[in-house]
């Protein structure tokens, strides 16, 4: 629940040039672009200070890295049960392929193709649809045959035949497994998620599974159904556990065997212990020994090489019980990292003045540690497609009691801004001039400080009431939770605490973000949406439900309005400090819906504001934005890291190299990380 996306508009709304705090840095010749296809953008990313790493820590970067690489077939079978057959499958003819490279049918066929490694499956990364193939089942059919069987992915004794019949309608049967998550009201949810999750069970019987597990008491829940698939088994309900001897165990325990050699080159004793605990939760699958392993990760602060490597987060279970697997390595951009530490330093101020009713607040703010980091690798769920800013442990009892830790990722949101000059945006959506320039100079600072008052603040900020539970909010839970993150930092950009602190040297500048911020939700976010289909991903809705909110609600003094100007729709904010006082009225309420555990309430506010599309609004900034050839999503190819070895097999040093391709990438990673499809 705890990732934060960067907004389709500040990518573009970049693209101006502006000077952030820390674009002093020359640029030299860095080519960010990889390639483009589809909806989608592949960058690469910089990893600056890797040089000036010790010997011993890029050697822990190196085996963590190698760690992160073999989970990726985990992830892209937890996210369908037919997808590592496929992507081997198309991979075959992909790399087998003599006819017409420019035939229509090859032409769509590598855009399937690519679309499948982005998504990690064949269902979008972020509207969870299932992708259309733009070639023909006859196509298919033919290339496969032309294949030697053992280039196919053939279950035992399987025809060849018997293949395509089962694997047919999966890719071109848009009624088989049409969605990964299905989050529509009303629907058995499990069922009608495609997801691999899940197999033979209802949603009802899912939650009366878990329902008979927990404890309302038991102050220290487990993270129920984290690290397994819940499945029916001769009548009886039961869990796979993901573990060395359990599911994946061939991919888990590359990912062990090389977290045993990170271990040896850990920079302290605690980085060693947390290591050591999640090598045993991945031996022994046990939750409590999770727990136990993110207390320990959470505790250390010190450590400047830092990683997530595990089943952490659960979009992709409609129920939110199920951890997608996922790893990002990275370390510790010491200079940016000074305005993060500012503001959890501060962390009791801004919760003691928040517009939230007291009984809600968190008395003892502690332990919310906050950090600019440079990744250098993104794995599973993070990858291609990757976070800006990551706020973790889950658990809320952990985070109470033990503290969390709150990135921003300054290398990737360096890269998106990089990428994205010249794209034209501003000059089609924002309202005026004086505006535009307002986002060219600022937007860049704000946006990062909106990152990090969501990640550092927002999401360790208020408590619940005594008796209840983390998963009061149900299917909304996500949604909510962002919104009060996006809220508590809303709030906060426009106080003037962050100009005392020095954070901010402009009393406008948060005028940048709240623009952005609205145009995103009322308007340019819908860029990612088919038409005629409504919102659902967690992020989006989050920022329509507060963007609505704050238009119906300021409506009587016309805070914010949605004008015309020859014919274009545009966002208006005439009062942005009245603009402000609604997101802190928005924000006490969402924090009591949290607090209080009020599904109703919740419910009526997603429903109210964040689903529903504005049809024909919806329709004219698809033609808008369809003029700029921007793609709405972006994601990153990894660089190359390569280890030196002496005579006896010590690592002696280790380089990267940032000139592998898109296509290449995903090639290497199916023929040396695959262990689970061998
Ligand atoms: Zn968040």
């Amino acid at each position: 629940m705890k990732k934060t996306f960067l907004a389709v508009a500040m990518v573009a709304a970049l693209a101006a040039g502006t000077t952030g705090c820390k674009s002093q840095q020359t640029q030299e010749e860095f080519n960010y672009k990889v390639e483009r296809f589809a909806d989608v953008e592949v960058l690469r990313y910089k990893v600056p200070g890797f040089e000036n790493l010790t010997p011993k820590q890029k050697a822990l970067v190196y085996y963590l890295t190698e760690a992160a690489l073999y989970g990726r077939d985990i992830l892209t079978d937890q996210n369908g049960r037919y997808n590592l057959a496929i992507r081997s499958t198309l991979e075959a003819i992909y790399q087998n392929y003599q006819g017409d490279k420019n035939s229509a049918d090859y032409k769509g066929f590598e855009k399937y193709l690519k679309q499948v490694w982005f998504a990690n499956g064949i269902h979008h990364h972020y509207s969870t649809d299932k992708f259309k193939p733009e070639f023909s089942q006859e196509f298919f059919t033919a290339e496969v045959k032309k294949l030697d069987a053992s280039k196919l992915p053939l279950a035992e004794g399987q025809t060849v035949d018997a293949f395509l019949a089962e694997l047919t309608p999966v890719i071109f049967d848009p009624t088989v497994m049409a969605k990964r998550v299905n989050q529509t009201d009303g629907e058995d949810l499990i069922v009608t998620s495609a997801n691999n999750y899940y197999e033979g069970v209802t949603q009802a019987e899912v939650e009366a599974f878990y329902a008979a597990m927990k404890n309302p008491n038991d102050t220290t829940p487990i993270s129920y159904g984290l690290n397994s698939r819940l499945v029916k088994k001769d009548g009886k309900i039961q869990e796979e556990v993901y573990k060395i001897g359990g599911r994946y165990s061939a991919a888990i325990e590359k990912i062990v065997e090389n977290l045993k050699k990170a271990q040896e080159f850990a920079e302290n004793d605690a980085q060693k212990a947390h290591i050591g605990k999640l090598i045993e939760y991945y031996t022994t699958g046990n939750l409590k020994t999770f727990d136990e392993y993110s207390i320990l990760w959470a505790e250390d602060v010190v450590s400047s090489v830092d990683f997530i490597n595990g089943f952490i987060e659960s979009y992709g279970d409609p129920l939110g019980y199920r951890g997608a697997w996922e790893s990002i390595v990275n370390f510790k951009n010491e200079e940016a990292s000074h305005r993060t530490e500012v503001i959890s330093a501060n962390a009791k101020w801004f919760e003691e003045n928040s517009p939230t009713d007291p009984r809600f607040k968190k008395e003892d703010v502690k332990g919310v540690s906050a950090k600019v980091i440079t990744a250098a690798i993104l794995a599973g769920d993070a990858y291609p497609a990757t976070p800006i800013g990551i706020n973790l442990p889950n658990a809320n009892w952990i985070r109470a009691a033990h503290g969390s830790k709150s990135v921003t990722i300054e290398n990737i949101t360096e890269a998106y801004d990089q990428a994205s000059h010249g794209s034209g945006f501003n000059e089609e959506f924002v309202i005026d001039k004086e505006t535009s320039d307002l986002m060219d100079k600022y937007l860049f600072q704000v946006d990062n400080m909106h990152t990090d008052l969501h990640e550092c603040l927002g999401h360790g900020s208020g408590k619940l009431l005594p008796g209840v539970h983390d998963d009061a909010l149900k299917e909304h839970g996500s949604t909510l939770e962002e919104t009060r993150a996006d809220l508590f930092a809303l709030y906060y950009l426009a106080d003037q605490k962050l100009i005392d602190l020095g954070l901010l040297d402009n009393k406008d500048a948060y005028k940048a973000e709240y623009y952005k911020y609205l145009l995103n939700g009322l308007m340019t976010q819908l860029v990612r949406i088919e038409p005629g289909k409504n919102i659902e991903e967690s992020h989006m809705r989050n920022r329509q439900l507060i963007c609505k909110w704050v238009l119906e609600k300021g409506a009587p003094e016309k805070v914010v309005e949605l004008v015309k100007k020859d014919g274009k729709t545009f966002v208006k904010i005439n009062d942005y400090e009245k603009l402000r006082t609604l997101f802190g009225q928005l924000l006490a309420e969402v924090q009591r819906i949290k607090s209080e555990g009020d599904y109703a309430a919740g419910k009526k506010l997603v429903e109210d504001y964040a689903v529903k599309v504005d049809q024909d609004l919806h329709k004219e900034v698809l033609k808008r934005n369809a003029g700029l050839n921007i793609a709405p999503y972006k994601g990153f190819v990894n660089p190359v890291y390569t280890a030196k070895f002496d005579k006896s097999g010590n690592i002696v040093d280790v380089t990267v190299d940032y000139t592998e391709g898109y296509a290449e990438q995903m090639l290497r990673y199916s023929k040396d990380y695959s262990p689970l499809t061998k």
